[in-house]
């Protein structure tokens, strides 16, 4: 059965031009980049070659990417490693309530450690208020982390207007942007961000590697101790052939970008156009200051878990807008805190269009939802 893939947001395939160049540094180019024979060099030639990739695709300076094993570990680093730095400063951290939990478990972990963390609301679509965010601001305050887009709504927040606001009050700003790279144009000099977390195999890169984005005038503290690797903020060998794969899929995904959008904005819309055949539905989040490959979208009276089982009967992937934990449903943070109830929550789904995904794609989407779902509402 052919598989119809539309869970972008939760992983991609690693592009053909992105394994070629990977290849050679499983079995070829397999040297130690620390070792100081030519072996080593080459390893150590290309993760500089990737730097300047990523450091290129953002308007940053090599000096200021480090490589991680993944965006939750991008995540993980800065928010632990600036607390630390910045401890003597002050203890509190603003982010918001829709964040991933690898920045909302980190705060929780610094919580315990003594840290005080704001966590913002959003408003129906998403967006954090800029306003509660200059009021949550104190004397303690070292850091703001606002994610760039939504994994699961794709509303895209106002980072400019938010690293405005935190350098008029000494803060510095970090967003995660794993969902927004290679989606987003991103200028770190243009929209004032400090720190960024990246994620490969969000933009058809491998997985297992990430990176992070610090400005080079900002102190963090490594939070894993070992080698001198990545200027001494993050030990551990690196994942060379990981790390070319990061800086190709960066290169890949920047040029292309525009024209990457206008054919993700081109199938939602017509995905958009097509469901109105579906009665009952709900769109969630903005519609415009969206990721352009995002859909979030609830039916009324069913439940997502079955809707997924019949989807995924016909080869068609897609991802639950609320989990189900040990038999419990667990409504999504994210659409809790845009005020949806659980009952609509529980019928919600996201799909996340790519590359790959064609309107004949989305045809037979749409015909097996509308089968599906006028399925479900009667068995109910
Ligand atoms: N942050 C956001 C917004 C994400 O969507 C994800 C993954 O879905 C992560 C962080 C974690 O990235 P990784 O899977 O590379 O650990």
């Amino acid at each position: 059965m052919k598989i119809r893939y539309f869970d972008h947001a939760a992983t991609t395939a690693v592009a053909e031009e992105v394994k070629d160049e990977m290849l050679p540094y499983f079995t070829e180019n397999y040297g130690n980049a620390s070792a100081l024979y030519d072996l080593g060099k080459k390893s150590k030639e290309a993760i500089n070659i990737a730097r300047g990739r990523v450091a290129r695709a953002i308007n940053a300076k090599p000096n200021e990417i480090y490589f991680t094993s993944c965006g939750t570990e991008s995540d993980n680093l800065i928010l632990k490693g600036i607390a630390k730095a910045y401890r003597n400063k002050g203890n509190h951290i603003i982010t918001s309530k829709i964040e991933h939990p690898a920045i909302l478990n980190s705060c929780r972990s610094l919580e315990k450690e003594g840290v005080r963390v704001t966590y913002l609301n959003v408003d129906k679509n998403g967006f954090v208020d800029l306003r509660e965010l200059e009021k949550a601001i104190n004397k303690d305050t070292i850091l703001i982390s606002i994610m760039m887009a939504n994994n699961e709504i794709g509303t895209i927040e106002p980072v400019k207007e938010i690293a405005e606001i935190a350098h008029i009050n000494n803060v510095i700003f970090h967003t995660d942007a794993v969902q927004a790279i290679g989606n987003i144009k991103i200028d770190v000099k243009k929209l004032g961000i400090d720190a960024i977390s990246m994620s490969a195999h969000k933009f058809y890169g491998p997985k297992g590697v990430g990176a992070l984005y610090v400005d080079e005038n900002i102190n963090f503290v490594p939070i894993q101790n070992g080698g001198h690797q990545e200027d001494d903020k993050r030990a551990g060998t690196e994942n060379v052939a990981g790390i070319v794969g990061l800086g190709k899929a960066i290169e890949i995904a920047n040029q292309g970008i525009e024209e990457y959008n206008n054919k993700l904005l081109n199938l939602r819309n017509y995905f958009l156009e097509r469901i109105r055949v579906i009665p009952y539905t709900k769109i969630n989040g903005d519609l415009d200051k969206r990721l352009s490959g995002n859909i979030n979208i609830s039916f009324l009276g069913v439940d997502n878990r079955d809707i997924m089982k019949e989807l995924n009967k016909k080869g068609i992937c897609v991802s639950a807008g609320s989990a189900c934990s040990s038999g419990f449903i667990r409504t999504s943070h994210v659409l809790s805190a845009i005020g949806l109830s659980e009952g609509i929550a529980r019928g919600t789904i996201r799909i996340t269009f790519g590359r790959e995904n064609t309107k004949e794609d989305i045809d037979y989407l749409v015909d097996t939802l509308e089968e599906t779902i006028k399925k479900l509402r009667i068995q109910n």
